[in-house]
């Protein structure tokens, strides 16, 4: 991806840095030809050269770009689940797939760890973005997803003969798994990304409580994976799904919704993270009736929602690592609602600002395995800063205001916002 040519220098506002620490009420940061060379106090600052390109925050907030945790780009504002894999054809998802790639960076997030994805299209999807072909966040990919055959994603009766290769990859026993991963590896994705347990979404068969991957095919998973250098993570639920997964050695844990004391202390142990996405589960709850889910449905995303709420605050608190992502691509939950998960864990889940801040730039790029280039306001960090008007801190449901962006920018350049668009 480009970067910036010259000297950036952005003023007048007060600095989130993404490490947790109070603002710096009167900062600067200066970039050098896309990266940072200054984040710190105005009194401070270095003198900048006289054709130093000066942005203006206008007292409002400079804080890291935001990172989505779990983003699903082929996931296309979907009516009904197997509309994921057979609604449209892969060279229609395609497209919308780069259509939120923008929209996601226009909404303050410049980096994505990727969930899933029909076919390969994010691993593409990645490389465009990062050759300039389209605008969108750095990605990690992860292509499509693994399950156990009958688990959450086999949603295709045996009788239309259409099978799932598309969004899912269906395993039975660790040699489907380990071919499975290995099919990955060719693909070029980062992450693997499977199904340990069932979902409310499906309480038929697969329920939040359900197990759809055994022990032994998530270990087979993670050995293939961690020998290629991949990483793993997974749809976790239920309870025995999440310590399943941290005890074959999972790289990341999604939901983690209902976690015990002994889940809690495998994760701690290898400082594991997870990505709780709960602003989905209340748009479900809210917004599902609309859509036509059942009310048994809703009433499990009710509990999974306690749940994972009780769970994320039972983490933080222990001091464990939560990245924000949401799995957005549903009707009820449609891309462009990213920043949600962030009021929301403010004024639901009960974090602070400062808090859910941190889980959403620093964290996020841990998750994103490139803790090193981006995810916080320092020297040597590539600048990819969100310029908001206004205190962001005492308001955070700001970040849901594209109209209050003073500007997105990558490596230096501004990609979005009100001082315009490189695109
Ligand atoms: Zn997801």
């Amino acid at each position: 991806m480009r970067t910036a040519v010259g000297t950036t220098a952005i003023r007048h506002g007060q600095m989130f840095d993404g490490t947790g620490s109070p603002p710096v009420r009167d900062a600067v940061v200066v970039c050098v030809d896309g990266k940072i060379t200054y984040a710190g106090p105005s009194t401070g600052a270095p003198i900048t050269p006289p054709d130093a390109t000066v942005i203006d925050a206008r007292g409002g907030t400079i804080l890291p770009g935001l990172i989505e945790a779990h983003f699903h780009a082929t996931y296309f504002n979907v009516e009904a689940l197997e509309d994921l894999d057979i609604k449209y054809p892969v060279e229609y998802v395609t497209l919308l797939a780069a259509v939120n790639a923008k929209l996601a960076l226009e909404c303050g997030y410049t980096a994505a760890r990727s969930g899933g994805s029909l076919f390969n299209v994010d691993v593409w999807l990645k490389k465009a973005i990062e050759s300039d072909l389209i605008p969108g966040p750095r990605m990690a990919a992860s292509g499509r997803e693994i399950c156990g055959v009958g688990g959450l994603m086999d949603w295709n009766p045996d009788y239309r003969k259409i099978g799932m290769d598309g969004l899912v990859l269906l395993v039975n026993g660790p040699d489907e798994a380990r071919a499975a991963v290995r099919k990955l590896v060719k693909d070029g994705i980062e992450w693997v990304k499977t199904y340990p347990t069932g979902d409310a979404a499906s309480p038929d068969i697969n329920d939040h409580h359900t197990l759809c991957m055994t022990f032994e095919e998530m270990h087979a998973v993670v050995a293939t994976a961690h020998n290629h250098g991949l990483k793993v993570t997974g749809h976790c639920r239920a309870t025995d799904g999440i310590k399943n997964a941290l005890k074959a050695g999972y790289d990341a844990v999604e939901h983690a919704t209902f976690i015990d004391d002994e889940g809690l202390e495998l994760l701690l142990k290898r400082d594991v993270p997870v990505v709780p996405a709960l602003y989905f589960e209340h748009a479900s709850i809210v917004r599902g009736p609309e859509f036509g889910l059942s009310q048994r449905v809703i009433d499990g995303h009710q509990e999974t929602l306690d749940g994972g709420a009780e769970s994320a605050r039972r983490i933080l608190k222990a001091g464990g690592r939560l990245g924000m992502g949401g799995d957005y691509g549903f009707g009820w939950n449609p891309h462009g609602d990213y920043a949600r998960e962030l009021t929301f864990f403010v004024n639901y889940v009960g974090f602070t600002p400062s808090e859910v801040l941190k889980c959403a730039t620093k964290t996020g790029a841990e998750i994103l395995g490139r803790a090193h280039e981006i995810g916080t306001l320092a020297a040597g960090k590539l600048a990819d800063v969100l310029i908001v008007d206004g205190d962001v801190l005492a308001d955070i449901s700001l970040l849901e205001r594209r109209d209050r962006f003073i500007a997105v920018m990558q490596g230096g350049i501004v990609k979005s916002g009100q001082l315009g668009s490189s695109f």
